[in-house]
């Protein structure tokens, strides 16, 4: 059997590169080890921003599809006495119902699905992958010019590349975070349930936070999750939630439809998205957002950037990581340089004690639309840094002032680098050596 496309996974990133290459003519496969009905299910806060879906122009989800409609976010400090409101439009969405959408359509222009499909291991000619081996009913291989690893954390496929391509670069759990999540339904009635909320308190979450999330179309439900750092070892983020939110008086008598977690990868993306034969996207590739760990918009990026190169190098003939490469540079300006400078943010926040996240949060060294801003460009505005410099100063606190410009810097500085990302393979090395001189310097900067 042979196809112009094999991708492996079909959560949200494999869904949306099958629709994306349903609509480009590309003969595909789409394999995942969950059948039918389960296909897109996994432990998610479920919020998704409405501008991914209008950047990217993909359907907005819609009847049973659609949970709930999120008009802000707020953000509270330690104490919960004060909160940083951010308005922006939003779904939330549901996970198997909208993935199978994006499916259905994929297969109705003639894209493949096999559920209940093992990966085994890729199949590599020349330095070239050339195809997978999975467990479908029985061993099968099956032949393609591209593979693509959609397998989330499980980084099924390019696990077994060589240490050498770009593509396989582990994740080191530091550089994620380990969250848990239950869907409940609630004795009581949810005030502004078109508002989700995220509690930011190190005793709570440490290097992450736990969050609120109303379903608004759904009476009384609720995903409540907690997030922490991947390396604090002893800490678990199931009991830290059942210790610290679920024995508040409003979860007393509530009831859980659904529960679950899951490693979320908060780093930069992987160096390329691209090699030989082969294409990553999705949590497999990191796209994740550093700072607040939605992966599902970034997912669509990277499948929209990785199918159009794929559509182009299969018209030239070739799928080697040059004539796949628009991939990247398509990826990194879109997305990938305000994820390296959200990476640097986010190592700063992680270093904050509860008493300068209650300052800061208090003292609105940043307002709603101000954070709003650095999360969508990955930057500080010149005005914006004047302002936090002059508060953090006037307010005497001088360690924070101290970190907070270079942060700044260092944010800029990677930006900057993002933008110069090559434009062939040949100069990704001297680019990631480069990045990692600045992230060293960094690193040692805030030590
Ligand atoms: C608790 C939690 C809350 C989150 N909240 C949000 C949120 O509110 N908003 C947001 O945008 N993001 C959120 N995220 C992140 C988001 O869920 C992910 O970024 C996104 O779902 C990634 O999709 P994916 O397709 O890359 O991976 P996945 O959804 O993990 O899909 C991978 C697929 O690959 C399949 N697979 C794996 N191995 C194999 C194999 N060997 N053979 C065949 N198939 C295989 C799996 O069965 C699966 O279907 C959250 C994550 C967690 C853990």
């Amino acid at each position: 059997m042979s196809y112009d496309v094999v991708v492996v996974g079909a959560g949200f990133a494999g869904a949306s590169i099958a629709y994306f290459l349903g609509r480009l003519g590309v003969k595909t496969l789409i394999a995942d080890l969950k059948p039918w009905d389960f296909v897109g299910s996994k432990p998610c806060g479920d919020a998704v921003g409405k501008h991914h879906f209008d950047e990217l122009s993909m359907p907005y989800p819609k009847g049973d599809e659609l949970e709930g409609i999120v008009k802000g976010i707020s953000i509270y400090s330690p104490s919960e006495q004060h909160e940083v409101f951010v308005s922006g439009e939003g779904f939330e969405i549901h996970r198997i119902k909208y993935t199978q959408r994006l499916l259905s359509d994929a297969i109705s222009r003639g894209v493949e699905f096999l559920g209940g499909t093992h990966f085994r291991e890729p199949i590599i000619k020349d330095d070239h992958v050339v195809g997978v081996k999975i467990w479908s009913g029985g061993a099968k291989e099956i032949f393609s010019k591209v593979v693509i690893d959609a397998s989330g954390n499980a980084r099924a496929v390019v696990r077994f590349l060589p240490k050498s391509w770009p593509v396989n670069e582990e994740l080191v759990l530091g550089d994620a975070n380990i969250a848990y999540r239950e869907i409940r339904v609630l004795e009581n009635h949810i005030d502004n349930p078109e508002v989700l909320r995220i509690y930011i308190n190190n005793d709570v979450a440490p290097g992450g936070y736990w969050w609120y999330f109303p379903y608004s179309k759904m009476e009384r439900t609720v995903n409540i999750g907690l997030g922490i750092r991947g390396d604090l070892r002893g800490l678990h983020p199931k009991e830290l939630l059942y210790k610290h939110v679920f024995s508040r008086p409003e979860f007393k008598g509530s009831k859980v439809v659904e529960s679950g977690g899951a490693l979320v990868p908060t780093r930069r993306p992987i160096p390329s998205l691209v090699w030989n034969g082969i294409a990553v996207i999705g949590d497999a590739a990191y796209v994740v957002n550093p700072v607040h760990g939605g992966g599902k918009g970034s997912s669509m990026i990277s499948a929209k950037c990785v199918s159009e190169a794929i559509k182009n190098a299969l018209e030239v003939g070739s799928t080697s990581a040059k004539d796949l490469w628009e991939a990247n540079t398509c990826y990194m300006i879109k997305y990938g340089g305000k994820q390296g400078s959200l990476d640097i943010f986010r190592y700063f926040l992680q270093k904050l004690s509860n008493d300068d996240l209650e300052f800061s949060i208090s003292k609105k060294l940043v307002n709603g639309n101000e954070l709003n801003e650095i999360s969508l460009r990955g930057k500080f505005e010149v005005g914006l840094v004047d302002k936090i410099l002059k508060l953090s100063s006037l307010l005497s606190r001088p360690s924070l002032l101290l970190k907070l410009r270079t942060v700044v810097k260092y944010m800029d500085l990677i930006k900057e680098h993002y933008l110069k990302y090559p434009s062939t393979p040949e100069g990704l090395n001297k680019w990631l050596h480069d990045l990692n001189k600045i992230l060293k310097n960094y690193h040692d900067s805030l030590m």
